[in-house]
Formats: C-alpha cells, structure tokens, sequence
C-alpha cells in the first residue's frame, strides 16, 4: 500500500486527499488537497472559481503515537461580495484556526475532563490556545434551537475559584439540560440571558424557578411578565434548617452549664438530618431533645413540616391540610399556592412548589 494512501485511511481527513508525505525530525508532514474545485467564503455560502492570490498554511492535526501530524495545504484568497477578500474555507478546519476540527475535538474533550494545565501539556498547546479551541467547539456544537421551546426554567448559580467567582446557569425543566451559562450573578448576568431568548420567547415563560436572590427576582419579574417565581426546595429548606441551628444554639447558651445544654449542643446533626437518615444514636438525641426543650423541637418539626410539603403532590396536599400536624406547621398558610409570585417570605408561607427534584437536604 503506498504511504498516501496510508495517510488518507489514517487521517480521514474531511474534503481532503494526502499528496505528499514528508517524515521530518519530530512532525509529520502531510501535503493535502481540497476535493472540490471552487474557493468558498468562510462566512457565507458564497463560492467562486477565480482566486485573489494563494498562501501556505499549516494545521496541527492529532498526533500519531510520537509523531506530530502537520497538514499542509495551498489557500487562495478569494472576494465575496457581502465580506470582502478572505483566505477560502477548508471542510477540515475552522476559519482562522490552526488546528484541524479532530485536534480541537479532542482538546475540548480533555479540557472538560482535566484542568487546562494538563491539556497545555498533553497536548503542547498554549493555555489561550485551548481557551479559544473551547470557544469555537462550543460554537460549533451549541443547539441553536435550545431556546426555542422554553416554557418551565430554573435559574441557578455556581461558584468557582474557591468561591470568588460565579455563573448563572438557566436549565430547562422539561429536558432537564442547561441552556444558557453567564459569568456573574447579577441582575445585568440575567439580562443577558432574556437579550438572547428575545421578547416573544420571554414571554412563553411559565414558571422560573431560582434560588431567592434579588438580582434575579427583579430581572425575572420584569422580562418575564407571564411567569411565576418559585423558590428552589434547597433553599428554602436550607433557611429552615440555618433557623433551627440558630434556635438550638440560642437555647443552649441560656443553659450553658446544665445537662440540657448539653444534650442540645451534641443534637446538632440529629435536629439537621432528615429522619429517614437518622442513624439509631442520632434518633436517642432527637428523643432527648423533645423531652427537654419544646422550644427547639417544635421548631425541628416545623422545619420538617415545611420540608414535607416539597414531597407532596396537589392531592396529597389537600390530604395533608386535613391532618394535624401540618395545620400546626402553618396555621395561617395558604397551601394551595402553587408558587410565590412576590419575595422570599411568601415563598416560606406558601410552601411554594418549584418543578426541580425534591429537597436536596
Ligand atoms: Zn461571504
């Protein structure tokens, strides 16, 4: 088998036949040649036989074991009418780039699987290389219709650099897949997400649910005029549980010194955890405590009221609205609000229902 053909089989380059194949000190490099005969605008769809001038140009192709593969290939020039004198597109490489699309694949792969340090190394590439090597992947694979069809989104944030720096993420309830990611976590982050769904989509918007930060309520509020706000389960429970803690600690202090104080200062993860949870030392505490303080287990049950309602479906509500318990948990809820349409407290009354998962608590 001659080597050309060799290459053609290895590389499966797209569009593109081997001509030459040249072994040099650490790199491959392989001559290769457009199957089509017209130069097409790398913008547009525009193409044209006549060239302005033609150029050499190299891509970096993935390696063969130790050799680095080089691609090699003659580009023209050419004028399209609407964007002017541009270097022609090639099928196996992305304009401006000097790597071929496999190699770029493969990069933003690693790069989602390790940190870019370690992709820099594997891959000797510089670390703007691979930032903009991610860019472009992202470009080419985002599903331009993922804001089509948006009716339930839920709005999150993520920190990273240990905390310092955040991004909204805006997910779809209903495929349950991120569509939109922006740096920051404020009211301007959020705007940019409505910039890009548009006054038509914004308002097909039924129900956004988010964690209960003010940015993003006053954003939500005024782009997305036919949604409902819910609050995430998460938080809402996570400010239950942050009030029990309060409330235990509180009482605990008055005590100091007591054998009460400490049964409440060892009941910390027995009041936080959920009861299904609860290992068989952790329910003797919990037994303890609502023995010696009414104060600090009354509160506990309120939170594991409020954290029931989340499991309940709109039959089991009316069920449970029946029973004791959670009439003592809220006696002046409204529990068949669905979702909190004003600020967090009425989120906390209502016992709002956000279509994300169950408390992840
Ligand atoms: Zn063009």
């Amino acid at each position: 088998m001659r080597i050309r053909t060799v290459f053609n089989r290895l590389l499966c380059l797209q569009g593109a036949w081997v001509r030459e194949v040249e072994f040099m000190v650490a790199a491959v490099v392989v001559t290769v040649a457009a199957r089509r005969r017209h130069h097409r605008c790398p913008r547009c769809s525009y193409t044209t036989g006549a060239a302005w001038d033609r150029h050499e140009r190299d891509w970096r192709h993935v390696s063969l074991g130790k050799w680095r593969v080089v691609i090699r290939a003659t580009l023209s020039r050419l004028r399209c009418p609407e964007h002017g004198v541009l270097v022609e597109a090639v099928p196996w490489a992305a304009h401006e780039s000097r790597f071929t699309l496999d190699f770029e694949e493969v990069v933003a792969w690693l790069a989602r699987e390790m940190n870019k340090t370690a992709v820099t190394k594997l891959m000797h590439v510089s670390w703007e290389a691979v930032g903009r090597i991610v860019e472009r992947v992202v470009e080419r694979k985002l599903d331009k219709k993922r804001l089509d069809e948006l009716y339930e989104i839920g709005l999150d944030e993520v920190s990273y650099r240990k905390g310092h720096k955040y991004l909204s993420i805006v997910a779809d309830h209903r495929s349950g897949d991120p569509v939109w990611i922006g740096e920051g976590r404020s009211q301007k982050t959020v705007s940019g997400f409505f910039e890009e769904l548009g006054e038509e989509r914004s308002e097909k918007l039924q129900v956004v649910s988010m964690d209960m930060c003010a940015p993003y309520i006053a954003e939500v509020s005024e782009r997305a005029p036919n949604a409902k706000i819910c609050f995430d389960p998460f938080h809402v429970v996570k400010l239950a549980n942050e009030a029990v803690h309060e409330l235990r600690r509180g009482e605990a202090r008055e005590r100091k010194g007591t054998s009460e104080a400490a049964v409440l200062k060892g009941s910390r993860w027995a009041l936080l955890k959920a009861p299904e949870n609860l290992r068989p030392a952790e329910q003797v505490r919990l037994a303890e405590v609502a023995q010696l303080n009414q104060r600090v287990y009354r509160g506990y049950l309120l939170k594991e009221e409020l954290r029931a309602l989340y499991t309940c479906g709109p039959l089991a509500r009316s069920d449970i609205s029946k029973n004791g318990s959670l009439g003592r948990a809220a006696p002046s809820s409204g529990l068949s609000a669905r979702c909190a349409s004003t600020g967090p407290e009425s989120s906390m009354r209502s016992g709002s229902a956000s279509p994300t998962a169950a408390s992840r608590d």
